[in-house]
């Protein structure tokens, strides 16, 4: 029984590192490499737990400096994980001063004022501290996904906790007779509840970091299938589940729908090459992207066609947006072509009829495009407006 505690944070630095080689592996990428810290954590917080449980080393007083430096370690490799799921860090000197921090005064009340109760309060408060230092950090966890929610409120939780139990149970390491301090600290209920809370700590903080990591792996896997690769807009299937959800709000105003096609790509393939062509794709839809508000949508619906939707806006406005973008293409120059060469699109604009669908809307939006065409490309017209 009494190992059970260490071997539990084993097991969960096993399941982190599987999950970690798995995604290397499938994805080929680094993304995954904060699982490697969560298995760290483990693993080191497993290894800090065992060395008191064993008693390794046996000297009292090299045992709690090394078991308190393992524990210590183990929060910042947490710290380094959870950060580094949000592309975040912090820099060396944080990790190096909160180390030294908290393990300079523990020697301190280990060799020169030997006080086991101090002790305890630096331990725990540290690491309370350290990760209320975390949840400043990765504050913005708040406002994310429902993982990153998640997330933020298992750090407060896991930080406070540090606090109460140090509070709730500490007094029964004071209450004890001064024996021999590692005795006493051993026969304390205290240090049976430290090990109890770990035990159940280990599991909760695992079993939440899991699930957090499991819907990460949904919510990107969704994000890919939603979105194209080359050019990071919308695909045809992404922008079919957000138009759903934004025509599911029943938008009591209008929704104007614009369709952008380039102009005579084909040859700018066929003198360039086909890389020069994707590099323009990109480019145009960055400036789409760039140009439209955070409840806009943009899509790559076909080779070189885009479907932009614009919620609240009126054709007109849409009409003026369309030009904006005409123009900023039409502007736009393009490295590895000929700097007399100019890229231009034609637009089609509509607005959304009473309960129709997207693909009906698009398809107006699409005849209008082509009138733009056959009147000789580089313009917008849209519905409703002489051209
Ligand atoms: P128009 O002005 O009438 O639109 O003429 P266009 O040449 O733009 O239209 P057309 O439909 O004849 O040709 C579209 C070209 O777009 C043909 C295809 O090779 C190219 N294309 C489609 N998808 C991609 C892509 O992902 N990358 C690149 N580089 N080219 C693409
Ligand atoms: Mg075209
Ligand atoms: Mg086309």
């Amino acid at each position: 029984m009494t190992f059970v505690p260490s071997a539990l944070l084993a097991l969960f630095a096993l399941v982190f590192g599987g999950i970690w080689s798995t995604c290397r592996m499938s994805m080929f990428d680094r993304k995954g490499d904060f699982l490697l810290f969560y298995a760290a954590s483990f693993l080191v917080f497993g290894m800090a737990l065992l060395s008191q449980i064993a008693h390794l080393p046996p000297d009292a007083g090299l045992n709690a400096v090394i078991s308190g430096s393992l524990y210590i370690a183990g929060c910042l490799l947490l710290v380094k994980g959870i950060l580094a799921r949000s592309g975040e860090s912090l820099s060396v000197s944080f990790y190096a001063s909160a180390f030294l921090a908290i393990l300079i005064p523990l020697s301190y009340f280990q060799y020169v004022d030997n006080n086991l109760v101090v002790r305890i309060y630096l331990l725990n408060f540290g690491m309370g501290a350290i990760f209320l230092a975390l949840a400043v950090r990765a504050r913005f966890l708040r406002h994310g996904t429902v993982p990153d929610r998640i997330l933020f409120w298992l750090v407060i939780a896991l930080a406070l906790h540090f606090f109460l139990r140090t509070l709730l149970t500490v007094g029964s390491v004071e209450n004890l007779p001064h024996v021999d301090p590692l005795d006493s600290f051993a026969a304390s209920s205290f240090w049976v509840w430290s090990k109890v809370s770990v035990a159940v700590l280990g599991a909760v903080v695992g079993l939440g970091l899991l699930t957090v990591s499991g819907a990460d792996i949904i919510i990107a896997l969704r994000g890919e299938r939603d979105t194209d690769p080359l050019t990071g807009t919308l695909n045809r299937r992404g922008l079919d589940t957000y138009i759903s959800r934004l025509l599911a709000k029943g938008s009591q105003t209008a929704v104007s729908v614009i369709v952008c096609d380039l102009d005579y790509f084909k040859s700018i393939n066929d003198t360039y090459g086909h890389a020069v062509g994707d590099a323009v794709l990109v480019d145009c839809a960055r400036i789409l992207m760039k140009s439209v508000r955070s409840t806009d949508l943009v899509a790559r619906i076909g080779g070189e066609e885009f479907v932009v939707v614009l919620p609240g806006m009126t054709v007109e406005n849409a009409y003026v947006f369309a030009e904006r973008i005409r123009k900023a293409i039409q502007n736009r120059h393009f490295d590895q072509m000929d700097p007399n060469q100019i890229v231009t699109c034609s637009l089609g604009v509509t607005k959304f009829r009473k309960n129709e669908d997207l693909w009906t809307a698009a398809k107006r939006a699409d005849e209008i495009l082509y009138a733009a065409k056959k009147a000789g490309r580089n313009r917008t017209y849209a519905e409703g407006i002489a051209a």
